[in-house]
């Protein structure tokens, strides 16, 4: 069974994704990542997020892959020395750069711990693979620009260990190298810091000012009434092809995001959690379920790509890339009092009917009916009955169709 691994920008993302099915995490570390605008995890939060994995027996891998400049070694030998310090470890650490990976080794060396070379590296082929398993790596996040015969090859090639994104945002440019951000406004990909200029919608203007602009140079809109999605590529979803996916003999199915709301991550792991159990138990009779077509058009997206993996390089719909979403997110389930949930609620809503996406492995996203929204007021479960359920508060929903559970995320339409 090839490992489900999810993005980590923060604690709600890990439990979201851990109840939704995912087996691993990867979380940033500080701002040595490259989400460095993620919330990302202090020392102690990452601690607390080793040790809400093992008791779940799920895994942790900590991202430590930006390209750093010799300036920030300290920091970086330093943060690891607080990581080394809290006495627990995660499942692996993930690296780009070699002098990182000698001050992980120096500081971790004796630990047996795992170290997984971040696809920001572009290891390519087999000769790659082999240096870097000299030097410690025991599995390699291939390139994203690697073609399926490519990767099924790698794979098999007995060097080490392969993981492959299956779903998120892709890089117009090979990921990591690109400088396009710091183009435009000094901000730098190779740390974390990238400004996506290639998702903005762009207006060049043939004008001999343009060239005089103080700014950059050049004339450019993000979400101008006119211009084209220039360079913004469409976002990886292998839910078609998820047999050759399985078939390539990578270990690791990666989704990117750690940007992304914990809600996204529940719904992204929840496809394919199922999408993954359903070909394992009888690969013969694997078909696409509508629910996970459904469920993958309603969250937030640009349009989808099976991008290099079916050979078909990346194509571009230049007036219709903007990322669109589907649902939002209003409540978490996080307790249930006399058979009825209490919902933390994230945005307020009103009526009686809501769509429900289930922590149950295996329960599909169904829609929730009840009678009564009431205030929660501690254990009775008596509270006053309101129009509405109100942000940043706590309600009980009475009279409920479908049984909930903790951890059940209510959403609405948009
Ligand atoms: S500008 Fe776009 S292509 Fe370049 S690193 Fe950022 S997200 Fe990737």
């Amino acid at each position: 069974m090839p490992e489900l691994l999810a993005p980590a920008g923060s604690f709600a993302c890990a439990e979201a994704a851990f109840s939704h099915g995912a087996d691993a995490v990867y979380a940033g570390i500080g701002r040595f990542n490259l989400r460095a605008h993620s919330p990302n995890f202090t020392v102690e939060e990452f601690g607390e997020l080793i040790d809400y994995a093992n008791g779940i027996d799920k895994r942790v891998y900590g991202v430590l892959n930006i390209m750093p400049y010799d300036e920030m070694l300290e920091s970086i030998e330093n943060t690891l020395k607080q990581v080394a310090a809290l006495g627990r470890k995660p499942s692996a650490f993930i690296i780009s750069d070699p002098g990182v990976l000698l001050i992980l080794k120096k500081n971790f060396g004796d630990d047996n711990i795992q170290f997984h070379l971040s696809t920001q590296n572009g290891c390519f082929n087999s000769a790659s693979m082999k240096f870097w398993r000299e030097q410690g790596i025991s599995r390699v996040i291939l390139p994203r620009e690697l073609n399926l015969e490519q990767i099924r090859r790698l794979s098999s090639s007995g060097i080490m260990e392969t993981e492959i994104f299956i779903h998120g945002a892709m890089c117009v440019s090979i990921s990591g190298r690109c400088l396009l951000g710091t183009y435009y406004n000094k901000r730098h990909p190779n740390l974390g810091d990238c400004p996506q200029p290639c998702r903005f919608k762009y207006k060049i203007v043939p004008n001999d000012q343009t060239v005089n602009q103080q700014h950059d140079g050049f004339d450019a809109e993000e979400e101008a009434d006119s211009g084209v999605y220039l360079l913004n590529s469409k976002d990886l979803c292998v839910i078609d092809i998820l047999p050759d996916i399985i078939d390539s003999g990578a270990v690791s199915f990666k989704i990117e995001g750690r940007n992304k709301s914990a809600h996204y991550v529940a719904s992204v792991v929840k496809v394919y959690r199922d999408a993954i159990d359903t070909y394992m138990a009888n690969p013969q009779n694997y078909k696409i379920k509508d629910w996970w077509q459904k469920e993958l058009d309603a969250i937030e997206h640009r349009p989808y790509t099976t991008g290099f993996y079916a050979d078909d390089p990346i194509k571009q719909e230049l007036f219709a890339s903007k990322a669109h979403v589907g649902y939002r997110l209003v409540g978490i389930v996080k307790a249930i009092i006399d058979g009825n949930p209490v919902i933390d609620v994230k945005n307020t809503f009103s009526g009686m009917s809501i769509n429900v996406l289930p922590v149950k492995r295996g329960q599909i996203p169904f829609e929730l009916t009840f009678n009564v929204i009431r205030e929660y007021d501690g254990a009775d479960g008596n509270g006053t009955i309101c129009d509405r359920a109100r942000a940043n508060r706590l309600v009980v929903l009475d009279g409920c169709n479908e049984r909930l559970r903790v951890g059940d995320m209510l959403r609405v339409h948009k």
